[in-house]
C-alpha cells in the first residue's frame, strides 16, 4: 500500500485527544478496576446509541484482553506533521488520517450517487487509554467504535498491536488498519441511511446485530474496490496502489475478528447464539462482497436469506 506524495491531507477530519489515566488532565473517569468496562450507555440518550459501539466485545474475549494497562497517558502523538500522502507513508497517524481523507472522499460521491442520499462527514478521534463520548465513557479495551450520537469514530491506536495482532493474531499492516476505519465508517453510513433504526435483534447468528456488522465490512469492501481512485481536492488520489497482499492483510483481519474464531480462541467452544458480528468465513465473504460489486445494494444483508 503506497500513499500518493502529492495528495494533501485533510487533518481537520480527525482529531488527537490526550490525556486519560494517570498522566492527569483525563476526563474523571474510573480507571481500570475488574476489566471489563464495555462503552457504558447513558440512561437518557436511549435508542439513539446503537450498540455498534464496538468493533469487538470484551465479553467475547473474556477477562481484560487489553494488552497494555488502560490510560497509561502515552502521548498519542500530533498530527500536525501529516500534510502529504509522504507523510502517511512514513508516519502510522498519518496514515490514518489519509484512510480517513480517502473513505470519506470516496462516500461523499459515492453515497449521493447509489442512493441519493447526501453524505455527511464524521471526525475520528484518537485517543489514549480512555476517553467521554456521547455515548458514554470508552477505554480501549472496547476496541474502535462508531457512536451514532458524535457521529464520530473512535480509536485508541494500540488495539492494532495489543488486540488485533496480539491476542486475535491478525498479520497487520496499514491496509488492515484501513480497514478496521473503512467499516467503522461503514456504521456511518448505516446512521445516515437510517438502518441502524432496523436492529431489533441483538444476538445470534442471523441477528441484525450480525446483519449490521456484515453489511458495514461490506462497505468497507466498496470503499476498497474505490480506494485507488478517491481524490483529495485537487483530484490527487490518496492511495496510489494496493497489492494483493494488502487485500490479504485486510481480509485476514476481518477473519480474526469473526466471532466463531473469537470465541474459539477465548474459550475454545464456539456458540453461534452469542454471535454479535458474524463468523470468520462471513466477514471475510461480505467485505469480498463489496470489492467485487462496489455497489450499496449489493450489501443488503438484511435481505439476505444466508448470511
Ligand atoms: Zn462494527
Amino acid at each position: 500500500m503506497r500513499y500518493n506524495p502529492k495528495a494533501k491531507l485533510d487533518r481537520s477530519q480527525v482529531q488527537v485527544r490526550r490525556g486519560g489515566g494517570r498522566s492527569g488532565g483525563g476526563f474523571g473517569l474510573p480507571v481500570g478496576g475488574g476489566g471489563g468496562n464495555g462503552l457504558k450507555v447513558g440512561g437518557g440518550i436511549g435508542g439513539l446509541v446503537i450498540l455498534l459501539l464496538v468493533f469487538l466485545l470484551q465479553s467475547q474475549l473474556g477477562g481484560s484482553p487489553s494488552a497494555g494497562p488502560v490510560g497509561t497517558g502515552e502521548e498519542t502523538g500530533s498530527l500536525d506533521n501529516c500534510r502529504t500522502g509522504a507523510d502517511a507513508n512514513q508516519d502510522r497517524n498519518c496514515a490514518l488520517v489519509a484512510d480517513v481523507n480517502s473513505i470519506q472522499a470516496f462516500w461523499a460521491e459515492a453515497l449521493p450517487d447509489q442512493t441519493g442520499t447526501p453524505y455527511r462527514r464524521a471526525t475520528t478521534t484518537i485517543f489514549t487509554g480512555q476517553t467521554n463520548t456521547g455515548c458514554g465513557g470508552a477505554t480501549s479495551d472496547v476496541g474502535p467504535f462508531y457512536c451514532s450520537v458524535d457521529e464520530g469514530v473512535f480509536l485508541d491506536t494500540s488495539f492494532f498491536e495489543d488486540m488485533l495482532q496480539g491476542q486475535l493474531g491478525a498479520q497487520g499492516g496499514p491496509f488492515s488498519e484501513a480497514y478496521v476505519l473503512a467499516h467503522e465508517y461503514g456504521h456511518h453510513l448505516q446512521n445516515i441511511l437510517g438502518t441502524m433504526g432496523q436492529v431489533r435483534t441483538q444476538q445470534g447468528a442471523n441477528s441484525d446485530a450480525v446483519r449490521l456488522e456484515l453489511q458495514a465490512d461490506c462497505y468497507a469492501g466498496v470503499w476498497t474496490k474505490f480506494a485507488t481512485e478517491a481524490p483529495d481536492e485537487s483530484g490527487e488520489p490518496y492511495i496510489l496502489d494496493l497489492t494483493e497482499q494488502d487485500i490479504a492483510a485486510a481480509l485476514d483481519a476481518a477473519r480474526a475478528v469473526g466471532d466463531d474464531r473469537i470465541q474459539k480462541r477465548s474459550s475454545g467452544r464456539v456458540d453461534p447464539d452469542r454471535w454479535t458480528h458474524g463468523s470468520a468465513e462471513q466477514r471475510m465473504g461480505w467485505f469480498t462482497r463489496g470489492m467485487e460489486t462496489g455497489s450499496i445494494e449489493a450489501c443488503d444483508t438484511f435481505r439476505a436469506a444466508r448470511l
